[in-house]
């Protein structure tokens, strides 16, 4: 039987309370792998003077996470619903962690070309690939539908370079449809909310003339099977998540009821759920946002549409942690200042918007042991040369000295896979860490660290001389005005 209550595994009690808590279940698992990671991490030397700072990913986090998926939507829908989820490939861009996510039945939603080339890289089929991206190209759009993958035109231009490709193969070869912006409104993070009035993404529905102009472009196009909202993102209620989705359900019950049979016959219902950064605690889950789903758009899982979703954030985040080492202790105006390698160039957004995107810090000792003592407020600051380069201001925290390691939790998504490179500060490693099969912790490369020869060839070094090469023609003897 799949009933609503054989949530995933992710929804258990808590009491979210933070670092060293007893939380018990999956979170506090997770938080003690956490712990042990970064102390093998220090004993492998993966972490060290030479190695100050690396991103970790917790592969049994990671298998759980995408668990607690399947099982949310499985005690939903009525059986036998195809439900397709796609990871969305922006959030960690890694190719082992989409071969991994792929295993765990979770397809791909990329929306640029080096996106797509990641999930075919990672294997993952034509048929779990979902194309998204606002600013397609000819080529792209013909490489997506001579592979067979799926994809969602995001305004009539796009559409009409759909057309055109559909009528020269003399039929589609992909699942095809419209993205829309159901207008629902924002939440607490501007940048981050698809759905506000003059969001930039889909066909604004509620427009003058647009829904008619959907409907029709259905009516036109009897090859237009899909109708694609992501509405969600960190800051977004879930009550208004559903309400998008809502939106774009009724939507394809009046086009199909103008079309006089289901020819929407999959609702792609995009990502975006908001992850818990304040403590341990995975809230909200799955099995939550399925059921407030259930609750406001019942229809959806009747079994008469098939589903698409395409978390990202929710997936990874509290699965990865980014560790750096304290290279210098200090104090300035009487405030301790830890000095690491951990900055804007692994923590671009909680760097430059520290209100949107607060992060826990943990303390760690040399050896990797979490750090005791008495709570000392201190900045920990990151390596780059610019005063607010800092992941922490005035935090908490046992007193970080030099040769500790200060971790920024919760960085999975967004964060150390999406390198910024700000003073040409080398992308850190990026390790993998999961059962070694003989009840102990192993490591895998997720990615290489980068290399200062890697640094300088992506900064021109092949081309150094190609600048002082242009320069005016030479000025010939006795040519006109010359030789005065
Ligand atoms: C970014 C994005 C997602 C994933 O959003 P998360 O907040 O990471 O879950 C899904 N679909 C589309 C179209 C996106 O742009």
């Amino acid at each position: 039987m799949r009933r609503a209550d054989s949530d995933g595994t992710e929804d258990r009690v808590s009491d979210g309370t933070g670092i060293g808590s007893d939380l018990g279940g999956t979170d506090g698992e997770r938080a003690a792998r956490r712990d042990q990671a970064v102390r093998a991490a220090v004993e492998g030397g993966l972490l060290g003077p030479d190695a100050p700072v690396v991103g970790l990913l917790d592969v049994t986090g990671i298998r759980e996470s995408a668990a607690a998926l399947r099982a949310a939507f499985e005690a939903v829908t009525a059986p036998g619903t195809p439900v397709l989820h796609a990871f969305a490939v922006k959030a960690t861009p890694l190719v082992p962690v989409l071969r991994l996510l792929d295993e765990e039945g979770v397809g791909a939603e990329v929306a640029s070309p080096g996106e797509l080339a990641l999930a075919r890289a990672a294997g993952v089929p034509p048929e779990r690939t979902v194309l998204d991206s606002p600013a397609k190209t000819p080529g792209e759009l013909r490489e997506a539908l001579a592979l067979g993958i799926a994809l969602n035109a995001d305004n009539p231009q796009e559409l009409e370079r759909i057309d055109a490709l559909v009528k020269s193969s003399g039929g589609p070869s992909s699942p095809l449809g419209i993205r829309v912006n159901p207008q629902v409104g924002g939440g607490s993070i501007e940048a981050l909310s698809t759905a506000t009035a003059t969001s930039k993404f889909g066909v604004a529905l509620r427009d003058e003339g647009a829904r008619e102009w959907v409907v029709r472009a259905y009516l036109d196009r009897p090859w237009l099977t899909r109708l694609h909202a992501h509405t969600g993102s960190q800051g977004i209620p879930l009550t208004l998540m559903a309400q998008g989705v809502r939106e774009t359900y009724t939507l394809a019950e009046e086009i199909n009821e103008r079309a006089g049979r289901r020819q929407v016959d999959t609702l792609d219902i995009g990502g975006g759920l908001p992850v818990n950064f304040s403590s341990d605690a995975t809230t909200p889950t799955y099995a939550e946002y399925a059921r407030v789903l259930r609750e406001a758009v019942p229809g959806l899982f009747d079994g008469r549409y098939g589903l698409v979703t395409e978390f990202g954030r929710s997936l990874l985040a509290k699965h990865g942690t980014v560790v750096a080492r304290v290279e210098y202790a200090k104090s300035a105006g009487g405030r301790a200042v830890a000095v690491t390698h951990a900055g804007v160039q692994v923590a671009t957004r909680t760097v430059y918007a520290p209100g949107a995107w607060p992060l826990r810090i943990a303390a760690y000792d040399g050896k990797g042991r979490p750090k005791e003592g008495p709570a000392v407020v201190q900045d920990v600051a990151g390596p780059a040369c610019f005063a607010g380069d800092l992941l922490a201001v005035g935090r908490s925290l046992p007193l970080l000295e030099q040769g500790d390691y200060a971790a920024a939790l919760d960085t999975g998504a967004y964060y150390f896979a999406h390198h910024y490179a700000y003073n040409s500060l080398a992308r850190p490693g990026v390790y993998g860490f999961g059962p070694d099969g003989a009840g102990g912790l192993a490591f895998a490369v997720v990615r290489e660290p980068q290399t200062v020869e890697e640094i300088v060839a992506e900064s021109g070094g092949p081309h150094a001389s190609d600048l002082t090469a242009l320069r005016p023609a030479p000025r010939h003897e006795g040519a006109a005005g010359a030789g005065s």
